[in-house]
């Protein structure tokens, strides 16, 4: 087959799903097309590598050079790039055809999808139900045969919640495996990008294609990227798997906890060790990354003032009252509650009590981690403690909202790396997902356990 032949099957099924899965935002067919014509002319001349002419999907949170990039948000409905991420850049470099921006919640804000200013995006196994969030539309767009992979962002669980919502395969890296440079920052101590794929192997040739040392993002870590292709099929036998044991509370869905101990079941079959483990401040995790993400959040998204990027709204008060208009017409509510949360988490008199205290706990929960890590080589938990659930079912209750992303978050607080790999139905056919976390920079065992599972 060709380049060709396979940007054209993307495209076709595109077209013949996306009005009812809403998964992309920014369609570049005819750039798609030139790509894929390149990327015949390597594959002809012997010189591919392996993303040459594969066609790909990027959340609208990846800085495309003269591509429309939104972030799902009305404040940057005519923002075009005028460079490309660094993982943007990797993967035109090697051949890679990208499709175009897929969904996702505004600024990455979001376990569901539905904050978004391209409108709700649908899950593929249920349109009545929520993709997961905020890449749903990377998600969506892969499990629906649309692209063959894409990428996204998990800043407290978004891959991997999304992935396990629509049944492939997400992986959140650890912090500083993968450049940041063009990826419009959320909370910039805790985003990642990570790949989103159909199965193991794609994720590791994916992962290995962006990660590195990129001298444009200063937290960026300079540490060889292993051959995760090369081990990956060595096994788990002898490898001590730790189920933490706050994981499996009584907020858990039935169905998720019964295709979670088959999971267990199948590992204890390979020859991995099973051990109960704990990792004590768990409890505390969505408090602490409420104020952090959001203070950080806050911080971040104030230079979206109208002078600089995206969409102005005049006013006739002057400068002051421009900004004014600006942010209160381009900012949807849940962007503003968490400008408002952060504001207050950071000002003066509250700094100490909120801020504070939140970064002394992600200290704790960082150091169980260190703990358990020096006992067991893997954990194994539930990705979150349902399937999908119904659009519109959490839209009016944040908190319930916050707590899909309860099993999610600590990777992200604890800087480790953690995916999400599909292990069964719930009564419904939704798909359930089973997260692996790893060591800080153990992608490549990770990898390797999670493909002894498929
Ligand atoms: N749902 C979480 C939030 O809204 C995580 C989002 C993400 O990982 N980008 O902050």
């Amino acid at each position: 087959t060709t380049a060709m032949a396979v940007t054209r099957q993307s495209i076709e099924r595109i077209n013949s799903t996306d009005g009812q899965l809403n998964a992309f935002v920014t369609r570049c067919d005819d750039a798609a097309f030139k790509e894929a014509a390149a990327a015949d002319v390597q594959l002809r001349a012997g010189s591919a590598g392996p993303l040459t002419g594969i066609p790909l999907g990027l959340k609208d949170i990846f800085s495309t050079k003269g591509v429309r990039t939104t972030c799902g948000s009305k404040i940057l409905d005519n923002y075009v790039p005028v460079y490309d991420a660094t993982v943007v850049e990797r993967l035109r470099k090697q051949g890679a055809v990208i499709i175009g921006k897929l969904n996702m919640d505004e600024f990455a804000m979001g376990s569901s999808n539905e904050t978004s200013s391209a409108g709700v995006c649908r899950n593929p196994w249920d349109r009545n139900h929520v993709p997961g969030g905020s890449s749903g539309g990377s998600a969506v767009a892969v499990a629906a045969g649309q692209v063959a992979a894409a990428l996204g962002t998990d800043t407290g669980g978004s891959i991997r919640q999304p992935a396990a919502h629509c049944g492939v395969v997400g992986l959140k890296p650890t912090y500083g495996r993968v450049s940041r440079y063009g990826v419009i920052a959320y909370a910039s101590s805790l985003d990642q990008v990570g790949p989103i794929t159909r199965n193991v192997e794609d994720c590791a040739l994916l992962l290995a294609a962006i990660a590195g040392y990129d001298p444009r993002d200063s937290t960026s870590v300079d540490r060889p990227v292993p051959d995760y292709q090369a081990s990956l099929n060595e096994g788990v036998a002898g490898k001590k798997i730790g189920l933490p044991r706050e994981y499996f509370i009584d907020g858990l869905d039935p169905e998720v906890k019964r295709a979670v101990d088959a999971a267990m079941e199948v590992y204890r079959g390979l020859g991995a060790e099973l051990v109960p483990v704990s990792l004590p401040h768990t409890d505390y995790s969505v408090a602490c990354y409420y104020l952090i993400a959001t203070a950080e959040a806050s911080s971040n998204l104030a230079r979206y003032d109208g002078v600089r990027f995206g969409v102005r709204h005049a006013g006739a008060g002057g400068l002051i009252d421009m900004y004014q208009q600006t942010r209160s017409a381009g900012f949807g509510d849940e962007v503003k509650r968490r400008i408002m949360l952060g504001t207050y988490a950071l000002s003066s008199g509250y700094y100490d009590a909120y801020y504070l205290k939140a970064q002394k706990v992600r200290t704790l929960i960082r150091q169980d981690f260190t703990r358990v890590f020096a006992q067991v080589d893997l954990l194994l938990t539930p990705v979150a403690p349902t399937a999908a659930f119904k659009i519109g079912e959490k839209t009016d209750d944040p908190l319930q909202m916050y707590l899909s992303d309860i099993f999610t978050i600590p990777a992200n607080l604890a800087g480790t790396c953690a995916m999400s790999i599909p292990c069964g139905f719930d009564a419904a056919g939704l798909p359930i997902g089973l997260q692996l976390i790893g060591k800080p920079f153990g992608e490549g065992e990770m990898l390797q356990a999670a493909r002894a599972f498929e």
